[in-house]
């Protein structure tokens, strides 16, 4: 299932956050969002995931409308924000049980789901230890374990690896990626890092709120690496 924007134009005031962005996300597509700060990266996010509306465009996530039916479209998407939202003083397991429960999932349904999202992100044999007690990458780990719990089509990250060391950093986009690639999920994942898209990604350029290029990674960069191309066009540090 897809997840489409069309036309998308935001402002803060007089300053233009969004420019008309759209593109299309195919179901099982790994898409990273690339822009440098300030690109507008996490207004993008803000309005796909209804914190606030934009005036103009249409957001449709796995065919759902945002606008007419946002809850059915916000209910087919599973988020990541960047900044973290666990309870530290909770287990792993009773994190995502809360989670589980405002979803309206209990008992024998949400243990076998909480179960089946921590194998995925290999968070199993972690389950009853504290978040509090978790290294970044775990903690990261189990809050996309936690967005998966309710079957999203649609899994969206804000640079989700912000903060995390080099190690914790690879272990999540390979996680993520897999995702996709093994599951069928469509992914929309921000960041400024070159390093964390893949060649086959499709690579989505965001730069002053409007869309650069749009495709296949290594289709637009070519032979020059990527952390040039994206300079070049940017004027940013990658
Ligand atoms: P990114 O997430 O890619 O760093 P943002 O979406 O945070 O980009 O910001 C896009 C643009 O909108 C930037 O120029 C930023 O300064 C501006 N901006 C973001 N939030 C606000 C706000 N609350 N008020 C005014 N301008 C904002």
């Amino acid at each position: 299932m897809s997840l489409e924007v069309a036309d998308l134009t935001f402002r803060y005031g007089s300053k233009t956050a969004l420019d008309a962005v759209g593109f299309i996300v195919p179901p099982g597509r790994f898409a990273a969002l690339l822009g440098p700060n300030g690109a507008g990266k996490s207004t993008l996010f803000g309005l796909l995931t209804r914190l606030f509306t934009a005036p103009s465009g249409r957001i449709a996530i796995a065919g759902h409308d945002m606008a007419r039916s946002p809850r059915g479209a916000l209910a087919r998407m599973g988020v990541v924000f960047q900044q973290p939202t666990l309870d530290l003083d909770l287990t792993v397991r009773q994190n995502l049980a809360y989670f589980a429960a405002l979803h309206g999932l209990a008992g024998r349904e949400a243990r076998s789901r909480i179960d089946a999202a921590l194998d995925r992100l290999w968070m199993r044999e972690r389950a009853s230890e504290k978040t509090r007690d978790l290294n970044g990458g775990h903690r990261r780990r189990t809050e996309i374990a936690r967005a998966l719990l309710h079957r999203p089509s649609v899994l969206l990250l804000d640079e989700p690896t912000v903060g995390l060391d080099a190690a914790a950093r690879t272990a999540i986009t390979d996680h993520v990626h897999a995702l996709a690639r093994d599951e069928g999920l469509t992914v929309l994942w921000a960041t400024h890092l070159t390093d964390e898209v893949a060649n086959d990604d499709q690579l989505i350029l965001l730069h002053q709120g409007r869309i650069l290029a749009d495709g296949t990674a290594h289709e637009l960069h070519g032979a020059t690496p990527l952390r040039e191309w994206f300079l070049a066009r940017t004027g940013a540090e990658a």
